[in-house]
């Protein structure tokens, strides 16, 4: 397969980096996966504008204008001629100097982005999935998709050992958001998820809800909800760009909506499908 850096396509074998680079060492970058169905970009637009905040509020420039990256990722996909399900990973990191803390003076960011097949979780998506809850320990700069996720990998794996899909973060008895994944929980027809404040990333699909919920009259509703709100919601679901929308059928040892996926759910998994292009035809 091929991958693309600031400086041409590559075969993914040829791509290395020196022990030096600023990604590796501080983590000192910013990512972004966006969606692929069937072989053609979903919502790759909206990506490419979050990257460029997450890199400007990181104070890093990424190498490309925003047409020339999406006319690059284009070609990218051509070249790896992709028709099916799969993910675009794209991370720009500040560089390969030698190690010290303070940005180095010369601008000379790296690039790489690459493709992988990724199927759609079906039957995550049919039946629901349980998670878990874990504190949220994270900074303040959680609305910026950077490289630093330790304690989202943390989450997600005390989630795995515990049988979970996913591990939702709480603080101050509230719920934040996912580890990879923003959470929702639907109480007397309403939607409601953690505002888009500093504490969460603002998910592409979360703001594609909150059009879906916009169209569909379904009151969104961005207040924060608590631990204790989850036992008597109505429904639960979770979001993300690999995922789409997952029902939540069990927190904890708390089943959701007595373990089976709800009708605002659904409705809003059948707009998803119909806006990606993935709606069955007859
Ligand atoms: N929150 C976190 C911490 C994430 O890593 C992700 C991405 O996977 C999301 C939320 C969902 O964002 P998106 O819908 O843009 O994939």
């Amino acid at each position: 397969p091929y991958v693309l850096t600031e400086k041409n396509f590559f075969l993914y074998q040829e791509v290395t980096y020196p022990p030096e680079e600023r990604g590796l060492q501080f983590g000192d970058g910013v990512y972004e996966v966006a969606r692929i169905y069937q072989g053609k970009y979903f919502l790759l637009q909206e990506h490419i504008d979050r990257l460029y905040r997450s890199a400007e509020a990181i104070r890093l420039a990424v190498p490309f204008e925003k047409e020339e990256l999406i006319d690059k990722l284009e070609q990218l996909r051509e070249m790896n001629d992709v028709n099916e399900d799969a993910i675009v990973y794209l991370q720009v990191t500040r560089g390969s100097f030698p190690r010290t803390h303070a940005f180095p003076v010369e601008n000379r960011p790296n690039l790489y982005a690459y493709i992988r097949e990724m199927p759609r979780k079906l039957r995550e998506i049919e039946n629901g999935v349980r998670a878990i809850l874990t504190r949220d320990v994270r900074w303040e700069y959680c609305y910026i998709k950077s490289l630093n996720l330790l304690p989202n990998v943390l989450a997600k794996q005390e989630a795995t050992e515990r049988g979970a899909f996913e591990a939702i973060f709480h603080r101050d008895g509230k719920i934040t958001e996912g580890s990879s994944s923003n959470i929702f929980l639907v109480k007397g027809g309403k939607v409601y998820t953690h505002p888009a404040t500093e504490r969460i990333l603002n998910g592409i699909t979360r703001t594609k809800v909150k059009q879906f919920c916009d169209s569909l009259h379904i009151p969104f509703v961005e207040e924060a909800f608590s631990i204790e709100d989850i036992a008597k919601a109505d429904e639960m679901f979770l979001t993300s760009t690999t995922s789409s929308i997952i029902p939540i059928i069990q927190v904890e040892e708390q089943l959701i909506a007595g373990g089976k996926p709800g009708e605002v759910t659904r409705k809003l998994q059948a707009a998803y499908e119909e806006a990606a292009g993935l709606a069955v035809k007859n």
